[in-house]
């Protein structure tokens, strides 16, 4: 028990999260190049905001929830996903003052008690991405541009991008008439899960991945089949400007997301290579979240994308390369610890990353160690060579091992690794 992690969590270990920090860093120079800005919430929100803004009928909030009660009997859940918190911190802090559009993006852990699975965590990271105050069907197009240049950046092939309209909530209502009575006929066809969301949300029996139900609603009429003039015409307006930008797509009439809060587009990114959890991404317009949370009428876009699924994904198209390496060891050889010292300080304040023995090895063992470790460099500090005013310097990767003088070690190692 003491050693071992809640079920459904990671622990991202050194090796691992070299990788994270280089994605996290692609994020960050992506979002700012699109003129995106951060934004933090906090880990838990009050549950009434995931009731109301995901929905009570979805599965993140039917099933999936970590909520508890506080010490002041307030009871709290541990973020589910994004958009909702995004939305009410637009409220709190009164951004619908600020110049509109308000484009932010957010990264960090949600949290989902779901069964675990490889690709399905209880404790999972999203990189995601809002744009509030804006029905442009640019904006639609914007993000989904941005989702896909992140996938490109960090050089992921073989995605498919789908796409859809789920309509406005007029839209959905016409279309839950169509599928209830449609499926009110074909109940004995359903999953047990689907059955009972018949009534209550017949919309996601569109996309449940059972067989017997993709089967049973083969017919089913779809939100493509039931949008109003201005939602046709903003889907296509999406559709122009994702032709405009080259992006490919796929028109999936099934496609209907998880959660309540969507409207018209909604988009999801698959990975066709990593198996059963094959959504990497997804999201989609929202138009009727920030009023549900409370507020005005404001409109809004964007997507959410799971980070351990595209790391699973790199992973599979072997894209995963060593990003971090010590560039220097600092080996002692006889009683020179005291120079062995400053000079770790030197280099280390000249940017070259360097460290040294702590376990009282032999030099040879101090050599077989920075070996293991894959240090790029070894700098020998020896009694003689130091005589001399001098160091040793031992390039790992060719066995080159020739004297330096001590003042010049760092412009050395430095015009070798530039
Ligand atoms: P959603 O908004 O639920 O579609 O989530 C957006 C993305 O987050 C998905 O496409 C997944 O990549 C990722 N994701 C969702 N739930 C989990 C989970 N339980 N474990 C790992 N990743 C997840």
């Amino acid at each position: 028990m003491l050693t071992s992690k809640p079920r459904g969590t990671n622990d991202i270990i050194p090796g691992e999260t070299e990788l994270w920090q280089k994605i996290e860093a692609i994020i960050t120079s992506l979002a700012r190049n699109y003129g995106y800005r951060e934004i933090r919430t906090p880990i838990f929100e009050h549950t009434e905001l995931f009731l109301r803004g995901v929905g009570e009928n979805t599965d993140i909030v039917d099933k999936e929830m970590y909520t508890f009660e506080d010490k002041g009997g307030r009871s709290l859940t541990l973020r589910p996903e994004g958009t909702a918190a995004v939305a009410r911190a637009y409220l709190e802090n009164k951004m619908y003052a600020w110049p509109q559009p308000v484009k932010m993006y957010y990264l960090g852990p949600m949290f989902r008690h779901d069964r675990p699975q490889a690709g399905r965590y209880r404790q999972f990271h999203q990189f995601g991405v809002e744009i509030f105050g804006t029905s442009h069907p640019a904006s639609d197009a914007e993000v989904i541009h941005l989702c896909m240049a992140f996938y490109q950046l960090i050089g992921l092939e073989n995605l498919e991008l789908h796409i859809n309209s789920v309509g406005c909530p007029q839209c959905r209502e016409i279309l839950r008439q169509k599928l209830m009575a449609y499926f009110e006929s074909h109940r004995n066809d359903l999953c047990s899960i689907c059955r009972q969301r018949v009534e209550r949300n017949p919309l996601r029996i569109l996309d449940c991945k059972n067989k017997i139900c993709r089967d049973a609603g083969k017919d089913a009429p779809t939100p493509l089949d039931c949008l109003c003039q201005e939602c046709r015409d903003h889907f296509a307006s999406v559709r122009r400007y994702l032709d405009v930008q080259q992006i490919a797509y796929i028109v999936n009439p099934r496609l209907v997301r998880g959660l309540d809060y969507y409207t018209k587009t909604a988009f999801e990114v698959i990975a066709p290579d990593i198996g059963a959890q094959s959504a990497i991404g997804g999201g989609g317009r929202y138009d009727g979240l920030v009023e549900t949370c409370g507020g005005p009428h404001i409109p809004g876009v964007g997507f959410a994308i799971g980070l351990e699924r595209t790391i699973s994904v790199i992973r599979k198209q072997g894209l995963e390369q060593e990003t971090h390496r010590l560039m220097a060891f600092v080996a002692m050889a006889g009683d020179t610890e005291d120079v062995a010292t400053r000079i770790i300080y030197t280099l280390r304040q000249a940017g070259v990353s360097c460290d040294r023995d702590y376990i009282g090895r032999s030099l040879k063992a101090q050599m077989k160690y920075a070996s293991k470790i894959n240090a790029k460099y070894v700098v020998i500090v020896g009694e003689d060579e130091l005589a001399r005013g001098n160091v040793t310097l031992r390039d790992m990767d060719t066995g080159k091992q020739y004297e330096v003088e001590l003042d010049k070690l760092v412009a050395e190692i430095k015009s070798n690794t530039c």
